[in-house]
């Protein structure tokens, strides 16, 4: 009999189970239905021995202290600041929009003042901002909204930006200098050894046992758990009784080049043409020397793993359903992006992990063996309607779906 089942052994469930070994002394059988550990940010060595992310690039920023010194535990880092393209008329340019890219692609000598009179004469501000398209053009104007970004946000949603709420684009952010970094945050960095690396050290503790391609429908079965921490799809948990939550899906295409390098930057977007969104060279992340290098292609599709929550106001409310649901439900707590349906990035996740540590230590109290035979009984009581997945009489408490 285990204390905890954490299923999955991504970020959200990793950090809850070496918080609940580490810090409450608790047995932790951790399972993920995939036949490795990480979640959505492995990354391992291909066939030609060229590092990849296997789920698309994952690059590391934050700007929370917490988090950084959390995981600065189980590994070193490497310096690495992000700059994206974007294949635009021909040209490579930088994204987000800068100084560089109005005067490359518009053959001029702009000064910043200079640009932003140029967007100022270009922004088209509707009365009412409602959509994405709306968003972007009072931001840039139509010329540069149809040249970056209604290509890419069709393929990337299947959907118009007319289509899809501000919400999703709520700021773009464009600079009139030339910082061309992708990210702001204080601090970006890859982990030294790479993520999976990371994750063997994070669940590496004698109270932590890891079971990989195991699903949560037979362990649930099975039992030999006490409670649980559930970071899949919370429609799943609850066996889609109102409907399964809409997502956005990629499928990857890796091919390993017989040269060293392929592009000059990590990732190049691709929001005219081409039917995939972006190319990922992974050796500028990670450092790596090779004579040969990989690249991954990606093509936005509906079906296969849940990646993106798709974001309209009908999936918010479906999800609330499901949210009701989860806080009921006694000895399950929820957490990481597919039992919260929220695109969150990687520090996002740690943070709401620790998080929910923190509630599950307090609604608990300190682990005394006089407490845990009460809870054993406790649990033995509810463990049928449990099982069920059904909300069962008691204190509510909330699940991990803080807003960290
Ligand atoms: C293409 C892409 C690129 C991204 N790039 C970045 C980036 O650059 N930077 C960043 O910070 N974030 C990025 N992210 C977000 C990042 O992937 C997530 O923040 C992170 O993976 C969330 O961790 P998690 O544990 O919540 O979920 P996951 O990593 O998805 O882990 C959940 C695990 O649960 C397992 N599981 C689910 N259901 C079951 C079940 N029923 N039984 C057993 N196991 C189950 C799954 O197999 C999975 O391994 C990106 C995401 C995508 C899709």
């Amino acid at each position: 009999m285990y204390d905890w089942l954490v299923v999955g052994a991504g970020f959200a469930g990793a950090v809850v189970a070496e918080r609940l070994a580490t810090q409450r002394g608790e047995s932790v059988l951790v399972i993920d239905r995939r036949d490795h550990v990480a979640g959505n940010a492995f990354d391992h060595l291909d066939a030609a021995g060229v590092m990849i992310h296997r789920y698309g690039p994952h690059i590391f920023h934050t700007s929370s202290d917490q988090v950084v010194a959390y995981l600065s535990q189980f590994t070193e880092w490497r310096d690495y600041e992000h700059r994206v393209l974007a294949h635009v008329d021909g040209q490579l340019l930088p994204i987000p929009i800068n100084l560089d890219t109005i005067n490359r692609l518009y053959g001029l000598s702009l000064d910043s003042a200079g640009m932003e009179r140029f967007l100022a004469a270009r922004r088209e501000v509707p009365e009412h901002i409602e959509t994405s398209e709306d968003v972007v053009v009072a931001t840039v104007g139509r010329e540069l909204y149809e040249k970056f970004f209604q290509g890419y946000t069709r393929k990337q949603w299947g959907l118009d930006p007319s289509q899809l709420s501000k919400g999703v684009t709520a700021r773009i952010p464009t600079r009139t200098n030339r910082d061309d970094r992708y990210f702001t945050d204080s601090f970006q960095k890859m982990p030294a050894e790479g993520y999976t690396r990371m994750f063997e050290r994070i669940l590496d503790h004698p109270g932590i046992t890891v079971r990989l391609g195991e699903d949560w429908a037979a362990q649930r079965q099975k039992g030999g758990f006490r409670r649980v921490v559930f970071t899949g799809p919370v429609d799943e948990y609850f066996d889609f009784r109102f409907g399964k939550l809409p997502y956005r899906s990629l499928r990857f295409q890796h091919v390993t080049e017989d040269r060293a390098w392929a592009q000059p930057v990590a990732v190049v977007n691709y929001p005219q043409t081409e039917d995939y969104t972006r190319v990922t060279e992974y050796k500028h992340m990670t450092g790596q020397a090779h004579p040969k290098t990989s690249l991954t292609y990606e093509y936005p599709t509906d079906a296969g793993d849940p990646y993106y929550p798709v974001p309209r106001p009908e999936n918010e409310a479906l999800y609330k359903r499901y949210k009701a649901l989860a806080e009921a439900t006694r000895d399950v707590w929820f957490c990481g992006r597919l039992a919260t349906y929220r695109y969150y990035n990687m520090d996002q996740v740690t943070a709401q992990a620790l998080t929910t540590f923190a509630r599950i230590d307090a609604a608990l109290g300190p682990r005394t063996a006089a407490g845990q035979r009460a809870q054993d009984k406790h649990h033995m009581v509810q463990e049928g309607a449990q099982q069920a997945g059904e909300p069962v009489p008691g204190p509510v408490r909330k699940s991990g779906s803080a807003g960290v």
